[in-house]
């Protein structure tokens, strides 16, 4: 069945195909089945809201809709085969002996990856443009030249072990759309763009969403081309050798971005919920703690006359995760990173520094919590003598998305008839740095077990399919149809 711009549909039922034509949609609803989310009847209404043309049904239905609304969208499908064949291409592009892939930003299989991606788009029709970071954006014209483009994507580079769908699956998904709209013959009001973000994995170059944080204005790009790998080869080389420092502008005005992603974790999973309607990604705050002592000799210092940094360090824990137990279940607080001066097994430390990783949703809890963790420190310093220093070394205000974007994914997961729930994101995205400057959403689908950065990373191909037909109906109303 296909809706189309004059408003009629063939219907391929029981009884072979026919059309139906209508001349005032404003009069008319259709029921979507809640399982195949296939159109399965029209309804005609009077103005008083009188059933005037009721058909048999027969099955189960989902929810009664006006036929304005999925004009021109209900009835286009993303291709679940296509879209899972190309995800199993793309793995193969540095893929590792133990099933993942290895495509670390900037390197010749993360071009090799991209050129694989740009072959496709280009065969779709698509455009492809780069900014001065090397985010890739692949164009499908709209018909109206003032609209802003509705965006979809995320990115192609892993982790060294990383799985296959992290990312991937984003823009790959995006790209189904593009797919499924050129298979429907559906001309969208506004352009439809796939984005491939540079560097979101920050494992070779160790910023993670460096790409989106160039064009967000989060990060200079002078900045960025400085950062060095390992071995001393810049940002900036990597550019220029691939030639991706393109000359796109940062930052352009877009009507709407959406990015489709594992959930890379077990919530969904457990609960049961093919989709996550993803409300937001919880702020993010790196600490550096560090506890002075004082040197003494492990074997002649009597304990009592120590300056032992450990046993500061000791307090200090166990009150972190007693904090941590106080603010069950959205906050994460996770020590890590120790290191102790001198090394040596036999001195009592000069000073010992650890991380802190610490997480939650909400703004104003995370800033109480910033404040009792700093005096969890000072008390735990001060009991044993020593000094200490707290400083914050990466800090991430939480994100709340686009009420509209939201609305958009949750209405196009109960169109399709998905089990579906709100969530927020534990793990940082793309989606993070664009909500900064666009509207912008994110869908979830479960992944196996909540494994993620993993190379045994797996999603089932129907999630796949489920969570791009999500994204299609998502697009389609942020984009529009044309009339
Ligand atoms: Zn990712």
């Amino acid at each position: 069945m296909f809706l189309n711009r004059a408003f009629s549909w063939n219907h391929r039922g029981s009884h072979g195909r026919n059309t139906v034509s209508l001349h005032k949609p404003s009069e008319y609803f259709v029921h979507v089945h809640a399982d195949t989310k296939s159109l399965q009847s029209v309804r005609r209404l009077s103005p008083r809201g009188v059933d005037l043309n009721r058909e048999p049904l027969g099955r189960e239905l989902g929810e009664l809709i006006p036929v304005e609304r999925i004009h021109g969208m209900t009835d286009v499908h993303t291709n679940q085969g296509r879209l899972w064949s190309r995800l199993m291409d793309m793995a193969e592009v540095g893929a590792t002996p133990a099933g993942g892939s290895n495509r670390q930003a900037l390197s010749d299989d993360d071009r090799a990856g991209r050129e694989l991606f740009i072959g496709w788009a280009e065969q779709a029709g698509c455009s492809i443009e780069l900014d001065g970071v090397g985010n890739l954006f692949a164009r499908r014209p709209g018909t109206d030249p003032d609209a802003l483009p509705v965006v979809l994507g995320s990115h192609l580079d892993t982790q060294p072990t990383g799985g296959r769908f992290d990312g991937v699956y984003g823009v790959l998904g995006g790209l189904e759309v593009v797919e499924a709209l050129n298979d429907h013959a559906v001309e969208t009001r506004a352009p439809v763009e796939v984005a491939v973000w540079t560097n979101e994995e920050g494992s070779r170059f160790p910023v993670s969403m460096m790409g989106s944080a160039v064009w967000a204005g989060v990060l200079p790009l002078d900045e960025v081309r400085a950062i060095g790998d390992r071995s001393g080869i810049t940002v900036g080389d990597e550019l220029d050798r691939l030639g991706w420092a393109g000359a796109a502008a940062f930052g352009k005005p877009l009507g709407a971005y959406l990015e489709l992603h594992i959930e890379q974790g077990p919530i969904l999973e457990a609960s049961g919920s093919s989709i996550g309607v993803v409300t937001g990604v919880q702020g993010i705050r790196w600490f550096r703690v560090t506890i002075e002592g004082f040197p003494a000799h492990a074997g002649t210092t009597p304990m009592d006359r120590r300056h032992d940094p450990a046993r500061s360090v000791a307090d200090a824990l166990s009150g972190i995760y007693e904090m941590a137990a106080a603010h069950a279940p959205l906050v994460r607080l996770t020590p890590a990173m120790f290191a102790s001066e001198p090394v040596s097994s036999n001195t009592v430390p000069a000073h010992i520094t650890f991380t802190i990783d610490m997480r939650h949703p909400d703004a104003e809890t995370l800033e109480n919590l910033d404040a009792a963790l700093r005096r969890l420190v000072a008390d735990a310093a001060a009991a044993h003598g020593c000094g200490y220093r707290v400083e914050v070394i990466n800090d991430c205000a939480p994100v709340v998305f686009d009420p509209r974007c939201v609305d958009a994914v949750e209405a196009a997961a109960r169109r399709c008839g998905f089990v579906h729930e709100r969530i927020g994101s534990g793990a940082g995205h793309d989606a993070c740095h664009v909500a900064l400057r666009a509207p912008a959403g994110m869908i979830f689908v479960p992944c196996q077990d909540g494994l993620s950065h993993n190379e045994a990373e797996s999603i089932e191909p129907d999630a796949a399919g489920r969570g791009a037909e999500v994204l299609l109906h998502a697009a389609l109303d942020l984009a529009g149809t044309s009339p």
